[in-house]
């Protein structure tokens, strides 16, 4: 019965026109006008053509624009803060122009729309078009205008402002798409009204420059007359990517005369950076040392720097900011200094594990000291926080839910600015769409049910995919947030946390995911980009697999559709940064696959499982001189294949002989990971060769095994310094890891 009743109204909330005594629009039709005064701004002017044209996407009724000294007849969209809505609303103030905040409030028939001039009006348009009549904008080219065939309302008003006052989305998606960006309430612009692209006028911020010390005092200019302006490390200056040497008066002076003619020559930001390069080279002559110490630690000292060039811009400048970082070496808030009032703080989040809250993490308990001790004496606190992995962009991250919670102990501790850091150079991140747009979201408002919202998003922009993408945040977040398991914005694909167990579930709940959405291609190409990330993961960790389930393809797709141009933020030794060139090395190994030679598998009874192995003694530089010049020391049977581990041991090598077990026909991967030399050989064939005095280096081979026995023969040897032997196995029955004991055999004599 109870059901019943429920599927009732469920019915009756369908068949009922949307309720209210004032039509907007019915049946394609509107007496409605919506209404500019003559000095309207921009902005304001810009926030009417979104109202009238999106309310035509909607009901397919396009209102006309008109002056409000024009004498409209009929009833009024009145968009911005002017004559009509002081004489509607007695006792309503105009707002400050660079104000966020809003009011839509309807007056009998009219509906009010008004803010600050910059945004805050603009603001109250997108709010009506969500909320009202459920538009979104979930991404720069995926826009919902639900059609309706009319709409009405009885009473409207809404005030709302925003959690974070300084909205900085920094995602490529939102930074090169300006309407997009306003749509989402970024506010942050880089030269307001004047970058490359930039149509949508109005802005709460804009800060000049990063890490601008580097760039106001270089070495190249510098160095080869004035060492001593940059920074002592081990009693040496140092030429190239150094710190300044801040208790320099010289230093000083120039730098305010720097940042003084940036200030005059582009006079349109609000704050300028006086920052620390991206290094941990600080100074450590003595005055340097002595300041520092003197203001409990380097933040004093940068603090101590910063609040003269703040004394010396003031009073040619008394509306501007000099920023100056909270970051790595300077995190830590200084003692018995405060910043000045016409100083702001960024403080980076670059350590804290993304994972969990921070309250509620061994790693992030330091970090929530430095917010609260920065809080309690920094005028203006300002957040640099990082949201993605940037060694391989689009790795699955599981900080849906602790976004939220960072976000709002920032709010809670007065940050005036938030810049979210995320795939700013490209589109590849992970979710990307959904990540910007709740991160867009609880910067607005951080006290917002992120359940709701991930609701709406998947809903709305998966469609009937939607439910399934939901199974599998829950998928990330009982495993990748299991117990014991952190993680900070720099994670390798290699990381224990993603098992195959989850790669396997996961692309199980897509494959049902795609199938929802089989006939409509703009979707099933959305949820194949949300796919992606694992098909990357699983052609990272097992290629044989990868390669057999068609991964390589889901990438090079999504690749190619989106137009993605690398894979991490730069070069790093884990992996590869271009897309090109990883599709370039999928290319490589479908073909050593496709040419992966056959071996027929050998009969061997009688076997028991281990290793034989020879221990030789001698400098080397290749297997060969081993075998040729090294002394046999000892020989006998091991359990597995390996090396004398201790890296005091240098000048030795081993070769290992045994019978491989392939339990499935098939290719099979093996992947050494060597330091110094290696080959290896199957029946009898050289297929690895990383031969030769190095450090850690990879080799690969593909081999098509027979199910049975196959003579495995490796030859290794160390020179000097560290030594390394990692072999990796990836089977067709699905066996991905090291090469397991349980594999190996040697015949009984
Ligand atoms: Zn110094
Ligand atoms: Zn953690």
């Amino acid at each position: 019965m109870r059901r019943l009743s429920v599927l009732f109204l469920a019915l009756i909330a369908l068949v009922l026109p949307s309720c209210g005594n004032h039509k907007l629009f019915k049946d394609g039709k509107s007496d409605y006008t919506i209404i500019l005064s003559p000095d309207a701004t921009e902005s304001e002017r810009y926030a009417a053509e979104e109202l009238r044209y999106w309310i035509k996407e909607v009901s397919g009724t396009d209102l006309p624009i008109a002056d409000l000294s024009g004498g409209v007849r009929g009833k009024r969209l009145v968009v911005g803060f002017n004559q009509l809505v002081s004489e509607l609303v007695p006792g309503a103030v105009k707002p400050e122009d660079r104000d966020d905040s809003f009011t839509l409030r309807s007056v009998g028939g009219d509906i009010l729309f008004w803010g600050g001039s910059l945004r805050g009006t603009l603001y109250a348009v997108y709010s009506f078009l969500e909320e009202e009549l459920g538009c979104r904008w979930y991404s720069s080219k995926v826009s919902l205008a639900p059609h309706k065939d009319s709409w009405g309302f009885g009473k409207l008003d809404r005030h709302e402002e925003p959690g974070i006052i300084i909205r900085d989305n920094c995602v490529l998606d939102v930074r090169s798409n300006p309407a997009f960006s306003a749509r989402t309430r970024n506010n942050f612009v880089r030269l307001p009204g004047k970058n490359p692209g930039e149509t949508i006028p109005g802005t709460a911020e804009g800060y000049w420059g990063v890490h601008a010390m580097g760039y106001l005092i270089s070495p190249a200019e510098y160095y080869s007359t004035h060492p001593e302006y940059f920074s002592l490390r081990d009693g040496k200056r140092l030429s190239s990517y150094a710190q300044l040497c801040l208790s320099n008066p010289e230093v000083l002076d120039l730098c305010i005369d720097k940042i003084k003619k940036v200030m005059r020559d582009n006079p349109d930001f609000l704050i300028y950076s006086m920052e620390q390069n991206d290094n941990r080279d600080f100074c450590q002559c003595d005055e340097c040392t002595a300041l520092a110490e003197k203001y409990g630690g380097q933040s004093g000292l940068m603090v101590w720097f910063v609040n003269q060039v703040a004394d010396a811009v003031k009073d040619e400048f008394p509306d501007k900011f000099i920023g100056t970082f909270a970051y790595q070496y300077t995190r830590h808030a200084p003692k018995d200094i405060v910043p000045r009032d016409n100083v702001v703080i960024r403080l980076c989040s670059i350590e804290c594990c993304m994972f969990h809250d921070y309250d509620d993490c061994e790693l992030n308990v330091d970090f929530l000291k430095d917010l609260r001790d920065w809080s309690a004496i920094a005028p203006h606190l300002y957040i640099w926080d990082y949201v993605t992995d940037f060694a391989q962009y689009c790795l699955p991250v599981a900080n849906w839910k602790t976004m939220a919670s960072h976000i709002k102990d920032f709010r809670d501790n007065n940050a005036i600015g938030i810049l979210e850091e995320g795939d700013y150079q490209t589109v590849s991140c992970e979710l990307r769409e959904m990540r910007s747009w709740l991160l867009a979201k609880l910067m607005w408002n951080p006290d917002a049910d992120v359940d709701a919202l991930i609701n709406d998003f998947t809903d709305g922009y998966y469609g009937a995919a939607g439910p399934f993408i939901r199974e599998y945040l829950e998928l990330e977040d009982s495993v990748l947030r299991r117990p014991g398991i952190h993680s900070d914005c720099y994670i390798d694909a290699s990381d224990p946390m993603y098992t195959d167990e989850f790669i396997s579930k996961g692309r199980q709940i897509f494959a049902a995911a795609k199938e929802a959405v089989a006939s409509d291609q703009a979707l099933y190409d959305r949820v194949e980009t949300a796919e992606m990330p694992l098909c990357f993961l699983l052609m990272e960790k097992n290629p044989v697999i990868g390669l057999q389930e068609g991964a390589d393809v889901i990438v090079r797709k999504v690749i190619e559709r989106e137009g993605i141009d690398r894979m991490a933020e730069g070069e790093w030794s884990g992996g590869v940064m271009s897309a090109t060139r990883l599709l370039e090395k999928y290319d490589n190994l479908s073909e050593a696959m496709k040419k992966s030679l056959v071996f027929p598998a050998t009969e061997v009874s009688y076997t028991t499982q281990g290793v034989s192995f020879k221990k030789y003694e001698g400098s080397f530089m290749s297997t060969s001189e081993m075998l040729r010049k090294g002394k046999v020391t000892e020989k006998g049977l091991m359990p597995w294949i390996n090396i004398d581990t201790d890296p005091k041991n240098d000048h030795f090598g081993y070769v290992f002989e045994c019978w491989f077990k392939a339990v499935q026909d098939g290719i099979h991967q093996f992947k050494i990971v060597s330091d110094d030399g290696t080959v290896l050989e199957i029946d009898g064939a050289e297929v690895i060769n990383i031969d030769g005095s190095h450090s850690a280096q990879t080799g690969f081979a593909f081999v098509n095994l027979e199910k049975g026995f196959h003579r495995l023969v490796l030859k290794y040897f160390e020179d000097c310094e560290g030594q390394q032997l990692d072999i990796h196995l990836a089977a067709p029955d699905g066996f991905n890891g090291n090469l397991p004991a349980s594999r190996l055999f040697t015949p009984i004599r």
